[in-house]
């Protein structure tokens, strides 16, 4: 008995069990399998979203963008924080992001002398999203320009970081809030970086780190410059398929080769390996890898990687590359999250086992951007042609790379797309003049 059967029971999973049971096996495992399919133990199908992982930016990202040469100097006005006189003391160009009589903002100074920004939290309301925090003017950033953004940190819990900027479509300026990553907590300083250009019509920004839940942060050296352009030479799609449904075999297969583009599948190991019903087996599988598309891991069974063991992760991320390369599929370098759930304990396990990972947070993804955490955009059965027009057209104009994710066709749920649909977004991916490569390949050319 493989292990997942274990501690995954699920739907898929349960198809299995049963194909087991039909060719006989012994009656302790198959009890084990009738009885364990309870709720909170199903590895579910994607129909159910479960909530929104944190954002974690990985350090080899944060240390491609600090390697950057600088193109400006810090556009943040005093950073120091040495010149004060203006309010009372605190640093000029800083303000308090939130005032209530839980929050307390300091500005002490450190060993060596150099002063930095402490909020504390004493009383935190996790059921408010109020979020206190310490923060520099707005920074304005030019047209076509990337930034190199970022601060010193230390806190004695994790902290979200937060940007707040200002847009101009349709000529309104207009506030917004982004949530941009989150960040293990450290008694000592620890240099946080990213990058933002005006892809989203950004005018001007600035960022804010609060702790997530009740505790203190300290801040320093906020720094804002200009980098070379995130931009690719030209706009890039890549299509893939999560699951391996039969119907990506019967109906996709058919428009993919019409309009000649090669797509990544993701593959549920345990699930094709057993031939289970309305899943592509192995052999369908080689077909399309022999044909030129991407086959890549989906993990063993679907389970939400964030509820298990770490040897259980461990054993999803080596067994499902192993099983797809030990029939010839290989080389596995790509994953993608069931469900899109990740944490940084997946992270850390699959980043060692695979070059790229694919995650279900949306947006698209530039030069710069983390292969641990490939930006994706799921494809509905209520995705408008405008709608996927208008992804393909931001690919287009901002030389971006957008990777498209869908799952069955002409089946039930909001995740299945018609045939009509598919054709009709593939005819507008023909149109775009983007690039299409599988995922991998565009990976390694945009960079
Ligand atoms: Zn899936």
């Amino acid at each position: 008995m493989t292990p997942f059967v274990l501690f995954c029971g699920g739907i898929a999973v349960f198809y299995v069990i049963y194909r087991i049971f039909l060719v006989g096996v012994s009656a302790v495992t198959l009890e084990h399998g009738l009885e364990s399919p309870k709720k909170s133990n199903v590895c579910v199908a994607d129909d159910t979203r479960l909530h929104d992982p944190d954002v974690i930016l990985s350090d080899a990202y944060q240390k491609r963008i600090q390697n950057q040469p600088a193109l400006s100097s810090n556009l943040i006005k005093n950073p120091t924080l040495t010149e004060n006189g203006l309010n009372a003391g605190e640093p000029n160009y800083y303000n308090h992001g939130v005032e209530n009589e839980n929050t307390i903002y300091e500005v002490p100074s450190d060993t060596d002398g150099a002063p930095f920004l402490r909020v504390t939290d004493i009383k935190k309301d996790t059921s408010q999203d109020d979020r206190p925090t310490w923060i520099s003017d707005m920074v304005p950033i030019e047209p076509e320009k990337s930034y190199d953004y970022g601060f010193s940190y230390r806190s004695d819990k994790p902290v979200q970081v937060t940007m707040e900027y200002l847009d101009g479509i349709g000529g309104n300026e207009k506030g917004h809030y982004r949530d941009i990553g989150a960040l293990q907590p450290s008694s000592t300083w620890q240099r946080f970086t990213a990058h933002v250009d005006d892809a989203d019509h950004i005018l001007a920004f600035r960022v804010g780190a609060t702790t997530i839940g009740e505790g203190h942060i300290d801040t320093r050296a906020y720094d804002v410059h200009q980098i070379p352009d995130a931009k690719l030479k030209q706009g890039m799609v890549s299509i893939t398929f999560d699951d391996g449904w039969e119907s990506v075999e019967t109906r996709a297969k058919t428009l993919l080769d019409k309009y000649q583009f090669k797509a990544s599948f993701y593959i549920i190991s345990d699930v094709s390996a057993q031939s289970v019903d309305g899943y592509m087996g192995f052999s369908t599988i080689k077909h399309l890898k022999s044909a030129g598309h991407e086959i890549a891991s989906h993990s063993l069974t679907h389970c939400d990687q964030t509820t298990l063991t770490s040897q259980q992760i461990k054993d999803n991320a080596e067994q499902s590359k192993k099983t797809l390369e030990s029939q010839g599929l290989g080389p596995i370098t790509s994953f993608a999250y069931p469900l899109g759930q990740y944490n940084k304990t997946t992270q850390d396990i699959y980043s060692k086992n695979y070059t790229y990972i694919r995650t279900s947070d949306a947006g698209y993804n530039d030069r710069y951007f983390d292969e641990t955490n490939i930006h994706s955009m799921g494809v509905l059965n209520a995705t408008s042609d405008e709608t996927f027009k208008s992804w393909l057209d931001f690919a287009a104009a901002q030389h971006q790379w957008v990777v498209l994710v869908y799952h069955r066709i002409d089946e039930t749920g909001k995740y299945s797309v018609t045939n009509d649909q598919l054709d009709r977004q593939f005819a507008l991916i023909k149109q775009s003049n983007l690039q299409v490569l599988p995922l991998s390949s565009a990976a390694q050319s945009a960079r």
